[in-house]
């Protein structure tokens, strides 16, 4: 990996504008106050500071003009007021993403999806559900449960939208059966940077025609359209489930029997790894305990399905071969509540390391499974050796490591310094160990250098065509992906 230069991960300020793009501001907001109502649209100062940066807080911008449309012909009447101005529009879900990629880095308009928040219905059919992009993970996994379906897709923020979902291609805890989200994608309706609305993908279950628009468009974080509808794919609701806690005295030994499961060919629905610093940091923000504690580092499965005895077989299958391969135990998680409990601290550890520390940033890389026991040795030899706390937990069934670098009390200078060479050595690692930059949570702002450092160039030339292709005058979401 050559030429990385990650000085973008740095605080990006607030800017002064310059005067020609204070008139194009200024033209396009009063057109738009033609068409949006105080309600729907709000300027400078009356903008919420929420607005200027997402989850992770590295970076901060707010924009000029915020818009909240209802339909996707508000946000087609926006797009072409902004590309008449030439000015940059930035999609916003939930702003629960973790690289800047909804942040508003060059000003302009930001589009609040999270008033397009109503479920259309769900097509028993067809098994799907169409839904408007600013309703929340949560409440579509609830309706369709409701109806008698599973919405796969489990990522660890509930309140992130289905949009943000698209426009990140979120992974989360169920992608080891069931895929991400694009595999849970069938149908979206988008609206293009000049402005036009545009179907991709359809109702039926195969598809060959063409250039496939709609996976293009999934996972492209808002730069290339935004998404205003979606129809989803629905499964049946699994009737019988359940997790097994597997506690190792040692990280290496639990980490190395992610391989070892998944080459029996039994397919968990989730595979989590964690060890034992992120379950004392959930336990003090949580104020809560977790149950079955003392141990170096734990795998977390869950099995789903149609019988009670399948899912017998395949966990009773892993819980001897983790026997077999220096598990301490194994905890089945038959009481719901328990279980409940065990899930909810993983869907919080996050949140734990953030309250931890003074300042913090992360790597979402993801290696091949067979190489997760090197990154995971590597990350804990590098943290020792290097004075800089590193933790780290993950969604081991792809590979994919959630690692946490932590300022705790390093001053300013010392703080970027480490920062950015830990980031240079666990990237650097994980692309020699055949691995990629996001496993989920996207490129955004942050991490376009490391992007740009470990992608073949004629890939990089080929993305930067299609977005020109797209986005001609580079309205959507400017200096995010690439
Ligand atoms: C505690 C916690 C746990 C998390 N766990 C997971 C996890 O398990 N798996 C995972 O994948 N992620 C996870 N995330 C990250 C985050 O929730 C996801 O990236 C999520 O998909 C972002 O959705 P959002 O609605 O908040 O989007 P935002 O943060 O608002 O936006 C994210 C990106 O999508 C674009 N965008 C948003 N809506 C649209 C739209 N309608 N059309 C076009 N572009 C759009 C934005 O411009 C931006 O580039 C977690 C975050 C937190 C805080």
């Amino acid at each position: 990996m050559d030429n990385i230069n990650p000085t973008q991960s740095a605080q990006f300020s607030q800017t002064s504008m310059d005067p020609v793009k204070s008139d194009r501001i200024e033209g396009a907001l009063e057109e738009l106050k033609e068409h949006f109502g105080p309600d729907a649209l709000k300027s400078g100062s009356e903008i919420n500071s929420d607005y200027g940066h997402d989850e992770m807080e590295t970076v901060f911008h707010l924009p000029d003009i915020l818009i909240t449309p209802t339909c996707t012909e508000d946000v087609s009447q926006v797009l072409r007021i902004a590309d008449r101005y030439e000015i940059p529009v930035v999609a916003r879900g939930g702003g629960t993403g973790l690289v800047g990629g909804s942040v508003a880095v060059e000003g302009g308009i930001m589009i609040d999806l999270a008033g397009m928040n109503k479920i259309i219905g769900i097509d028993v059919t067809n098994a799907m559900l169409i839904t408007q992009p600013g309703v929340l993970l949560k409440d579509v996994a609830a309706y369709a449960k409701d109806h008698g379906f599973l919405y796969a897709p489990d990522p660890g923020e509930k309140t992130a939208t289905i949009g943000g979902n698209i426009s990140t291609n979120a992974g989360g805890m169920r992608a080891v059966k069931y895929g991400v989200t694009r595999n849970s994608v069938e149908a979206i309706t988008v609206v293009t940077a000049p402005g036009d609305i545009v179907n991709l993908g359809g109702i039926v279950s195969k598809n060959s025609s063409g250039f496939d628009l709609k996976d293009l468009i999934i996972g492209s974080e808002g730069t290339l359209a935004i998404v205003t509808e979606a129809r989803l794919k629905l499964f049946p609701l699994p009737k019988f489930s359940t997790s097994l806690l597997i506690p190792f005295n040692d990280y290496h030994a639990a980490i190395s029997n992610v391989p070892r499961i998944l080459a029996t060919g039994i397919r968990p629905t989730a595979l989590e790894f964690f060890e034992e610093d992120s379950i004392a940091l959930w336990e003090n923000y949580a104020h809560d305990s977790f149950p079955e504690k003392g141990f170096k580092a734990y795998l977390l499965l869950t099995f789903d399905g149609a019988s009670q005895q399948a899912i017998e077989e395949a966990y009773e299958e892993t819980a001897e071969l983790c026997l077999a391969h220096e598990a301490a135990d194994v905890f089945v998680l038959d009481d719901q509540s328990l279980s409940d409990q065990v899930w909810r601290a993983r869907d919080s550890f996050l949140e734990a390391f953030k309250n931890s520390t003074s300042q913090m940033d992360e790597i979402d890389a993801v290696v091949p499974v067979g190489s997760l026991a090197d990154m995971v040795d590597f990350t804990h030899s590098y943290s020792e050796n290097n004075g800089i706390r590193i933790g780290g937990f993950g969604h081991a069934g792809n590979g994919n490591l959630h690692l946490y670098i932590c300022r705790d009390d390093l001053n300013d200078r010392d703080w970027r310094t480490k920062l950015r060479l830990a980031f240079d050595a666990l990237y650097g690692k994980a692309y020699e160990l055949q691995g990629k930059i996001s496993g989920e949570h996207g490129i955004g702002y942050a991490k376009r250098d490391y992007l740009v450092a470990t992608t073949q160039p004629q890939v990089l030339t080929m993305m930067r065509a299609v977005k020109r292709a797209l986005d001609p005058k580079n309205i959507l979401n400017p200096q995010k992906v690439i």
